[in-house]
């Protein structure tokens, strides 16, 4: 079968793009390696950046009961506090939830899905990509979009350059429930890591943190490093110690990797985490995805209407993509490196005390300006 476009990978970004195409009257499929619903490690809080936008797709997080978060803290390993409101602020929403409803959007627009299937290969060949399956499918697309998060085996058999290079992160989270403050973000700083909470829908709380591997083998088990290293935190401690936890076990992904990756790798479109991954203390990975799904959208509605060249594609998207978001994945590098040390987030912490409008500045430069409810250019 051969389509204009397929998108791998129905996450974010994935859907994004698939629900503008499908409004643009180009036709799609998306091939997802999971069904819908599914939970995600993630930290569930989306920057108000891209909340007019979502709007605008039909996508309201209100009508789901999502949290309205507006206050910020930081707590350093030993517990002391820094509290900053937050200026634009986000709300909170389960991805279980969130995904599942830009999935049933998609749909509605028109957008085919295969899920449960993996993509295991693609080759671009001269005017077309081939693409295969896990359920040994092949298809046919004239562009390729690769919105399939993090890392996958695709990558490897991609050739990508940062899978040479070993990455020490894990990611842990939970839904738990529990006497916490509703408008607020935490982050809560521990040796070798950080961890957020935020509310979401249905009176719960996400709970995810970051931190490298070599810290759980060296306390056994993901509990025991709960019970001994992020316990001293106070913060985290009273969390751990009054919260009804919701899982049975919690979701973890390990290899997590901030390395610079490139957003047009053997012409293939990528966006979201394919693209490269914002550090999760700035915490707005998923509003950067949705971002980018929609700049990829612009150009490709450009492409199948105008019928520009696929260099030109590329390179306008590139350069636009870079533009949006290569400062912002370079502040969020630098700031992480301020986290999860014992002396230097304690350090850190005061300085910004002392400093508001600095902690201001950062907060600001790794998000983006508000986007506007925007007409993608549909040629005619
Ligand atoms: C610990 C942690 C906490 C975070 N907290 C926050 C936060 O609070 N706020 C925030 O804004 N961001 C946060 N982020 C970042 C955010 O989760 C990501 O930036 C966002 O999910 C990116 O969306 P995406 O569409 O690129 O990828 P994803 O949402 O991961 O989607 C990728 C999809 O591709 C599918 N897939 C993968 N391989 C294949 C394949 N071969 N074939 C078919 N399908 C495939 C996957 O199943 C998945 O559904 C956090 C990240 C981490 C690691």
């Amino acid at each position: 079968m051969t389509y204009p476009l397929v998108i791998i990978g129905g996450g974010l970004a994935g859907l994004i793009a698939a629900l503008e195409m499908a409004r643009a009257g180009i036709r799609v499929l998306v091939i997802e390696r999971k069904s819908y619903p599914h939970h995600k490690v993630c930290g569930e809080y989306i920057s108000n950046e891209v909340r007019p936008y979502l709007h605008s797709l039909g996508f309201m997080p209100e009508e789901f009961s999502s949290a309205e978060l507006t206050q910020f803290r930081f707590t350093s390993p030993k517990g002391s506090v820094l509290d900053h409101p937050l200026d634009l602020g986000g709300f909170g929403l389960s991805r279980y939830t969130m995904d599942e409803a830009l999935y049933k959007l998609a749909l509605r627009a028109g957008v085919e899905f295969l899920v449960n299937t993996s993509v295991t290969e693609v080759e671009f060949r001269d005017t077309f990509f081939e693409i295969k399956t896990s359920d040994n499918q092949a298809f046919r697309a004239q562009i390729v979009h690769g919105a399939f998060g993090k890392r996958t085996r695709l990558d490897k058999q991609l050739n990508r350059k940062f899978m040479a290079k070993e990455s020490p992160y894990v990611g842990v989270k939970y839904h738990i429930r529990g006497n916490f403050d509703r408008q607020r973000i935490s982050l809560h700083n521990f040796e070798n890591g950080y961890c957020g909470m935020s509310a979401i829908e249905d009176d719960k709380f996400c709970l995810c943190y970051l931190t490298e591997r070599n810290m759980v083998r060296k306390y056994g088990s993901i509990s025991a490093l709960e019970t001994n290293i992020l316990s001293q935190n106070p913060h985290l401690k009273n969390i751990f110690e009054e919260a009804e936890f919701l899982y049975q076990k919690p979701e973890v992904i390990n290899e997590i990797s901030f390395e610079p990756k490139s957003c047009v790798e053997n012409h293939i479109l990528m966006a979201g985490d394919s693209a490269g991954l914002i550090t999760p203390l700035c915490g707005n990975g998923m509003a950067m995805a949705i971002r980018a799904a929609f700049l990829l959208s612009q150009e490709l509605v450009r492409y199948f209407k105008v019928h520009h060249s696929r260099a030109l594609l590329e390179k306008s998207y590139e350069t636009a993509w870079q533009k949006e978001f290569s400062r912002r994945l370079t502040i969020g590098r630098t700031v992480q490196k301020l986290f999860g040390r014992k002396v230097l987030s304690e350090l850190a912490l005061h300085f910004f005390t002392l400093t508001p409008p600095l902690l201001h500045q950062v907060i600001k430069s790794t998000h983006g300006r508000v986007m506007s409810v925007p007409t993608i250019y549909t040629g005619s």
